[in-house]
Order: structure tokens, then C-alpha cells, then sequence
């Protein structure tokens, strides 16, 4: 079972991760964007593992753990990343369905549901150019993979792959949601700041269930 103390190291995990990739959101970012994304990132997840480090995981329920996480990220976060991942991570929290614990099952409905809050938050659907288009087929391909029998770590290296094929593929689209929509046609050719981030918190759930 994943506890709330192995989701606390999950999102310590996450925050590692984003710190070590903040100044390379900030320069794809600074391409079709304002430059700030890394900066969010690492600022929002940085304040959750801070939020969370706090609490003590024998008395905490998973699903206080996210919402948690959530409030700690929207308060962190100026940018429209902000709100989305606040989303996703109430989402997260709703589908933990407060239990003591996670099952492999649960956690993979902890993907699909953040998926699903970036998607009803953002209105942005696959092939716009943002972080959907990580977090769609990510969720798609680890559903898919749990019914035709994988395990949860086969389940979200299947969600990594895909994910890094969506965010190569935002390369080639033109944006029409986010600051980049300004950009028409300019915005071809560069990778969606906002599917890369997905892709590092995705990979760092697939190395802490591996
Ligand atoms: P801001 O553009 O306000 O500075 P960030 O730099 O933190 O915010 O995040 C930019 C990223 O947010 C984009 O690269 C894109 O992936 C994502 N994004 C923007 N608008 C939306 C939306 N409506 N739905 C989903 N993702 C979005
Ligand atoms: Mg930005
Ligand atoms: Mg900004």
C-alpha cells in the first residue's frame, strides 16, 4: 500500500526534480512564454513539500496530504499554473477517497483525476499545446496498460512514454490557449513549457513506484 509518508516522499521527489529543471522551463518559457514557468514550478512544489514535510503522516490521510498540496501550490504560484495544478491536486486528493492508504489501483485514479482537473480547469484539450497535452495521453496510456493487466510501475512507464511523446509532439503545434496562443504560427517549432514540467513530475512518479 502507498502511505502518506511515501506520498511525502513523492512529492519531495517531484520538488528535487523541478529544481534541477527550473532554469530549463525558464528558458523554453522565455521562448513562447513570459520566462516564468521554471520559476512556478519550482516555487509551487518546493512550498508543497514544505506544507507537507509538516504534517505527521500517522495521523494524515492521503487525501488531506493533496488538498493540502494543493492550497500550498495555489499560494505559491502567481502564474496560470497556479490554479491548474491546485486542480489537479484536489483532484488527487478527492480520489484518494480518504483512505489510510493507496492501492496501486488508487494511485493510478490519482493520475487520471489530475489529468482530468488540468482538463475541466483549462478547458484545453489534446493537440492546443500546453500541459494536457503530457498529462492526457499520459493518463490514457497508464488506464490502458492497467486493463490489459500491467503493474503499476509498467503502468506509469507507459504514462512516461507517452507523455514525452505528447510534449515532442507540442513542438509542431500552433497554441490556442495560454500566452502562447499569441504567438500564432511563431509558437511552432518550440516545445510547451507546461508539457515539459508534466513530463518531470510524471517520470518522478514512475521512478518512485519502480
Ligand atoms: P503563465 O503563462 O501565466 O506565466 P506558466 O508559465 O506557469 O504560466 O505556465 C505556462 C503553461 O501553462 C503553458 O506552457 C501551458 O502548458 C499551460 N497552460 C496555459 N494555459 C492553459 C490551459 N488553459 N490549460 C492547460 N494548460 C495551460
Ligand atoms: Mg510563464
Ligand atoms: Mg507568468
Amino acid at each position: 500500500a502507498i502511505t502518506t509518508r511515501d506520498l511525502q516522499h513523492l512529492l519531495a521527489l517531484i520538488a528535487e526534480e523541478m529544481e534541477k529543471n527550473r532554469d530549463r522551463l525558464c528558458e523554453l518559457d522565455g521562448v513562447i512564454g513570459d520566462g516564468d514557468h521554471g520559476l512556478a514550478m519550482d516555487a509551487g512544489c518546493q512550498a508543497i513539500t514544505k506544507a507537507v514535510g509538516e504534517l505527521d503522516a500517522a495521523q494524515t490521510a492521503p487525501t488531506l496530504l493533496f488538498n493540502i498540496a494543493a492550497k500550498a501550490f495555489l499560494n505559491a504560484v502567481g502564474a496560470s499554473s497556479g490554479p491548474l495544478y491546485a486542480t489537479a491536486f484536489m483532484r488527487a486528493g478527492a480520489a484518494a477517497k480518504d483512505k489510510q492508504a493507496l492501492s496501486d489501483d488508487d494511485l493510478l485514479s490519482v493520475v487520471a483525476a489530475m489529468a482530468q482537473g488540468i482538463h475541466e480547469r483549462g478547458k484545453a484539450e489534446i493537440g492546443e499545446k500546453t500541459m494536457m497535452d503530457a498529462w492526457g495521453p499520459a493518463a490514457n496510456a497508464a488506464l490502458e496498460a492497467r486493463r490489459q493487466g500491467a503493474s503499476l510501475s509498467q503502468c506509469l512507464a507507459a504514462a512516461v512514454q507517452a507523455a514525452r511523446k505528447g510534449c515532442e509532439a507540442t513542438s509542431g503545434m500552433v497554441a490556442t490557449k495560454g500566452r502562447a496562443a499569441r504567438l500564432g504560427d511563431r509558437a511552432v517549432g518550440h516545445v510547451d513549457p507546461g508539457a515539459a514540467s508534466a513530463v518531470i513530475m510524471i517520470e518522478s512518479m514512475a521512478r518512485f513506484a519502480s
